[in-house]
């Protein structure tokens, strides 16, 4: 078996992986540092509620070397991808302030009269944005989703996801969402641009099966599971997505592989 520690690019997932809600997950950061010592290193959020600029700062306010162009957010690839297919469009966010920004960066303008509906997590979500979403989407708006995760890990426990204001509106309207984060394919050719490493040389490590362990297997990537998050062994026990590895935290995964303090990388 591969040491996944000798690949040349790490793709981190963030929540349940370096932070738990608004806590740091304990030894994360130093792993992290560890890690961008040996290997390329970006991070690949499904989370659209910071701007990578947002995140960045959040990460480099942790201790950790961080710059824009080293996150990847759904908001951004939703985003990127309506421009790259579509070029600049009106759309309808159901989000929070880092999907609006990104959404504005790409040249798209927000507009409750709109070609497309994009929606992730939003904590102001209420009856007038489901009505207005479903409006646009009944009159022909493209439906897309930053991500279908239906909760998230938090320093209280799991907090409803953006994935239940997504089947919200799919409920209304009976359109299927375009999903465009974790383990889709727009959110990883995306990275996958950005990182510049073939798959097979990069490894996903990620909190969740369904999403980032799912991502790497469907891309050819090596997975690794950390229990950090939203998984147990117990879930994972009863899974058909089957991690190449796993790990307590980001933090035993490098000493368990042996990053810390070597060379091998
Ligand atoms: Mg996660």
């Amino acid at each position: 078996m591969k040491n996944p520690t000798a690949m040349k690019a790490y793709i981190l997932d963030i929540d349940g992986v370096i932070y738990r809600g608004s806590e740091v997950i304990e030894g994360s950061v130093d792993a992290v540092n560890r890690l961008m010592d040996c290997a390329e290193v970006i991070f690949l959020t499904n989370n659209s509620t910071r701007s990578r600029a947002n995140v960045a700062e959040r990460l480099s306010a942790s201790g950790i070397r961080c710059a824009e162009d080293d996150v990847i957010t759904a908001g951004y690839a939703a985003s990127r991808y309506i421009r790259e297919r579509y070029g600049a469009s009106t759309v309808y966010p159901i989000g929070e302030a880092g999907l609006i920004d990104e959404l504005e960066a790409a040249g798209h303008t927000i507009s409750e009269d709109a070609d497309f509906v994009v929606v992730g997590l939003d904590r102001d979500f209420n009856y007038e944005k489901l009505r207005i979403g479903h409006r646009n989407i009944v009159c022909g708006a493209v439906f897309i989703a930053t991500n279908t995760d239906p909760v998230l890990p938090t320093e209280n426990g799991f907090v409803p996801g953006a994935g239940a204001i997504v089947s919200a509106i799919e409920t209304a309207s009976g359109v299927p969402p375009l999903v465009i984060g974790k383990p889709n394919q727009p959110i990883l050719e995306i990275a996958l641009e950005h990182i510049r490493v073939p798959a097979s040389e990069c490894t996903i490590v990620g909190d969740c099966l369904g999403t980032d362990i799912l991502a790497g297997i469907r891309c050819g990537m090596r997975a690794a599971l950390v229990l950090s998050g939203k998984e147990t062994l117990e879930s994972v026990r009863r899974s058909e997505i089957t991690p190449d590895s796993v790990f307590e935290n980001l933090s035993s995964l490098l000493r368990r592989n042996g990053a810390a303090g070597d060379d091998r990388c």
